[in-house]
């Protein structure tokens, strides 16, 4: 079956891609039976997109369409295709559009499949597929993947919203939930940016006790009290934050991706048995610390890497319930390369969501 859509997006050539994207038409992956198209009505940008247009991480397979936070609507649904999915549903697609799905996979197989090690999987951009084919993002007209990692966007949550949860939204709402955020936790979360703002609202909903943002400054102080923080730490302003904040946290989650993190100092606010999570992830090495630090308290240091399907679609129904108000700015697909200019140099607050115009005007989203 032919389709009566041509693929476009936002190809980023080389190195110095930021700015420079140029909108270029591609082939997608070939459509099998569990596949779905979307026709892409918003598409968040995610810090991810920045490291990868520029290469920060290693070198990135030019020509690359970045975006990983996508949402818009079925307009092609395989035949094999999961969830239930039927043209015209509003759906979602995070950093992960593929994995092997084996039974013998023990992280496909318990609802890990962000941590599939095997061949088959996919992230959305700058990946490719079992197939050989390569996997192109959202700052384009069109996606296509497989089934099992399109979510639906449930009503009472709109796409602008729903787009940066896909990845920002559930990059934070993991690790809080893996490690227990809720009533009687005190929670910190280190960075009041994209990813940072989503640790709060979702340490809100989620009903944590006492919500501790920390920002190198206070310029962000007002709006992280608004989200729901309840305290608030400006390290540069504060010479003895760390003793005064001693002992205060039961979970860290540093969203924070530069590379000049304060390590020892974020450690020592960690209680007995306290938990550190980066999901941040800097360009270079971070420094090390005292052991110590960990084992006085028997406390730990642990990663988190987005989120698996149903723990996107967890999140997204607790926002609904809950209410969840993320704070984003709209802007127009057309102006995707000034867009994640002004991204790059931090003005987004706190998360740009690029609309398709034409496409969302027809949804009304
Ligand atoms: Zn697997
Ligand atoms: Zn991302």
């Amino acid at each position: 079956m032919a389709t009566d859509y041509k693929f476009e997006g936002w190809m980023g050539l080389d190195k110095n891609a930021i700015g420079n994207m140029q909108w270029k038409a591609y082939e997608p992956k070939p459509f099998n039976d569990d596949d779905v198209d979307i026709q892409i009505t918003h598409s968040g940008i995610c810090g991810s997109d920045l490291h990868t247009l520029r290469s920060g991480w290693g070198a990135t397979d030019y020509p690359c369409v970045v975006g990983h936070e996508i949402v818009g609507r079925a307009v092609r649904v395989g035949p094999k295709a999961e969830g239930g999915i039927k043209v015209g549903d509003r759906v979602g697609v995070g950093a992960q559009s593929a994995s092997c799905l084996q039974p013998d996979c023990e992280q496909c197989s318990n609802g890990e499949e962000n941590h599939c090690m095997k061949p088959g999987q996919a992230d959305t951009y700058n990946s490719k597929f079992k197939d050989g084919s390569k996997a192109y993002g959202g700052y384009a007209n069109y996606w296509r993947g497989p089934s099992h990692f399109v979510i639906k966007v449930p009503d009472g949550l709109s796409s602008e919203a729903a787009a940066p949860m896909m990845c920002g939204g559930v990059t934070t709402y993991a690790p809080l939930k893996d490690n227990g955020a809720g009533p009687g936790k005190r929670v910190g979360i280190v960075g009041v940016g994209g990813l940072g703002h989503f640790g709060i609202l979702w340490a809100k909903a989620l009903g944590c006790e006492k919500i501790t943002a920390i920002s190198r400054n206070s310029t962000k102080k007002a709006d992280a009290l608004k989200m729901g923080a309840t305290d608030f730490i400006a390290t540069d302003e504060d010479e003895n934050w760390d003793q005064k904040n001693a002992m205060t946290l039961d979970l860290i989650v540093c969203t924070v991706s530069s590379p000049k993190l304060p390590v020892a100092s974020y450690l020592s606010l960690l209680g007995i048995g306290g938990r550190f999570v980066q999901v941040g992830a800097p360009e270079d090495t971070i420094p090390g610390f005292n052991v110590f630090a960990l084992i006085f308290k028997k406390a730990s240091f642990h990663g988190s890497k987005i989120g698996p399907p149903h723990q996107i679609a967890e999140m997204l129904k607790l926002a609904v319930d809950k209410n969840v108000q993320a704070w984003i700015q709209k802007r127009p697909m057309e102006e995707a390369n000034q867009a994640i200019v002004d991204m790059d140099e931090g003005k987004a607050r706190y998360r740009y969501t690029l609309i398709n115009q034409k496409f969302a005007e027809a949804l009304n989203t």
